[in-house]
This record gives structure tokens, C-alpha cells and sequence, in this order.
């Protein structure tokens, strides 16, 4: 007996009007534009049509964003013609917000929006048991920002005085990290300048069982040592402190429970420049 096939997915570009660092598809990255022309498309989907025992009913048009392409609304409508019974898009949705093109669209024939959110707001809460802060970590990341307003790029939900860490460029591009343990007592570090606002920079901060360290670029920035007591965060989150969001990049955010020694950091700081 032959295979059934049910749903069948049609990249329509590798364009996108967004440049979500996370991007399975590698959109806009690629270094060249894969379009298929409108004739191509229909090349595919009377394959997939012709297909037996049984033609495939169930089409996912995808990208990068397929509501670029230039004959979008004709490919779908062309779908519909074609026989094809659910027609789907992998969309980040921008273009659906526009309520005429939205119509269009449906009258078309587009039956289904395929949707995806990791979250209701823009930051991301990585809960409290990821690390101890009472104990050996490191904290890894590369960010870039070109606001030059003092930028939160970790941090607890609460305030000044509660247990956590923060880690934040400053709006004179100090960067700096801060623990506060559960008796409200603090260890701070603040590198002066290191940070003009341009492009991406890469940020470790190593606690061991004695000191807290600052790396900026692969380069030891700031060290201090410490005497604290347990730290009982209410959450630990990325881009966001007490509220405020960061308006910036981040990527290749990574949490250790162990104290990355030099040689660790100027690998990772290494890995990125690469
Ligand atoms: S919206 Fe989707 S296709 Fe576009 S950049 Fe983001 S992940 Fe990639």
C-alpha cells in the first residue's frame, strides 16, 4: 500500500520582516533570496495534487514570512482552485494585523493560521531553581542595544532591596552586576565605559565561592569579594528587572552552576567573534 499523504509544506521565500535571532529558518541570513516564481509553485502543488493512492488535501505554506511573497494572495486563491481542502500559513502574523489584507486572505481560501508564541510579554523568566546564586555560576551572554538608556539585560521581578542578581549596561555604557542576598546585604562590580553602544558585546559574570567577577570581551573587567548569605530570588529573568524591559538584543544567553575560569570566557567571547 502506498503512503497517504496529508499535509504537504511549500517554502514560498527565505525573506522575512523580522530578525528574530532564533530563526529555524535562517531567514534573512542566507546571503540570497529563494523565491519560487508563482509558476513554480503551481509546478509543486500539482505534484502534490497528482500524488497517489491519495492526493494530498492539506497545504502549510511557509518562509521566512510567506505573506511576502509577491503573489501571495494568487497562490493561495490557486490552492483553493487546485482542490486543496485546509490551507495553512507558518506566519509571524504582521501582515494579518492589516485588516484588508487579512480579508483578502480569507477570501482567498486560507483556512488556518499556524502561530507561535513563547511567552505574553518580552521577557523571559527563567523560574528560580536554574542556579544558586548562594553558590559557584556563570552567567554567559552576547547583547547589543543602540538605546542608550540604561538597559536591564537580567535581573530579578523585584526591587532594589530582594534577594537576586542584575546585570545592566548603564546610559554611560558602564556595565555592571549586582548580587543582594536575603538579609538585603549587596556585592557590586561597575566596568566604567565598557560599552559604546555599537554592535554586539559579550558579558560573563563568574561567581565562586569567595569573588564575583566581571569579563567584557573575553577580558577580566572587575572583581570583588564577597560575603553574603543565602540568595532566595523571587524569579530569575532575562531582558527585564522589577518591571523594566531592555530594548535590545540578546543571544546565546548560558547559565553554568560552576565558576568558568579565563581561558572558558575567552573561548566563549572566541565562539562569537568567530
Ligand atoms: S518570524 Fe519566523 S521566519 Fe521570520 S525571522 Fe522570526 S523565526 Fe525567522
Amino acid at each position: 500500500m502506498g503512503k497517504v499523504l496529508k499535509l504537504a509544506n511549500i517554502d514560498l521565500t527565505n525573506r522575512c520582516n523580522l530578525n528574530c535571532p532564533v530563526c529555524f529558518a535562517n531567514s534573512n541570513a542566507a546571503g540570497y533570496v529563494y523565491e519560487p516564481t508563482f509558476d513554480q509553485v503551481v509546478t509543486m502543488m500539482q505534484r502534490l495534487r497528482d500524488y497517489r493512492p491519495t492526493p494530498a488535501t492539506c497545504i502549510q505554506f511557509s518562509g521566512g514570512e510567506p505573506t511576502l511573497h509577491p503573489d501571495f494572495l494568487q497562490i493561495v486563491s490557486k490552492a483553493a482552485e487546485m482542490g486543496f481542502s485546509n490551507i495553512q500559513i507558518a506566519t509571524n502574523g504582521l501582515k494579518l494585523a492589516e485588516a484588508s489584507f487579512a480579508s483578502q486572505a480569507a477570501k482567498a481560501g486560507l483556512h488556518t493560521l499556524y502561530l507561535q508564541f513563547d511567552g505574553v510579554d518580552d521577557q523571559i523568566n527563567l523560574g528560580t531553581q536554574i542556579v544558586d546564586l548562594a553558590g559557584p555560576f556563570s552567567i554567559s551572554f552576547w547583547f547589543a542595544t543602540n538605546n542608550s538608556k540604561s538597559q536591564f539585560l537580567f535581573g530579578r521581578a523585584g526591587g532594589a532591596t530582594s534577594p537576586g542578581a542584575v546585570i545592566f549596561v548603564a546610559s554611560s555604557g558602564a556595565l555592571a552586576a549586582s548580587l543582594t542576598d536575603d538579609n538585603g546585604d549587596g556585592a557590586s562590580i561597575i566596568s566604567q565605559g565598557a560599552y559604546d553602544f555599537t554592535g554586539y558585546a559579550h558579558l560573563a559574570v563568574v561567581r565562586s565561592d569567595t569573588q564575583l567577577k566581571l569579563y567584557v570581551d573575553g577580558v577580566l573587567r572587575g572583581e570583588r569579594d564577597l560575603s553574603l548569605s543565602t540568595i532566595t530570588p523571587d524569579s530569575l529573568r532575562i531582558a527585564t528587572y522589577a518591571g523594566m524591559f531592555a530594548e535590545c538584543m540578546i543571544d546565546d544567553f548560558r547559565v553554568y552552576d560552576r565558576a568558568l575560569d579565563l581561558n572558558e570566557i575567552e573561548t566563549l567571547w572566541q565562539m562569537g567573534e568567530a
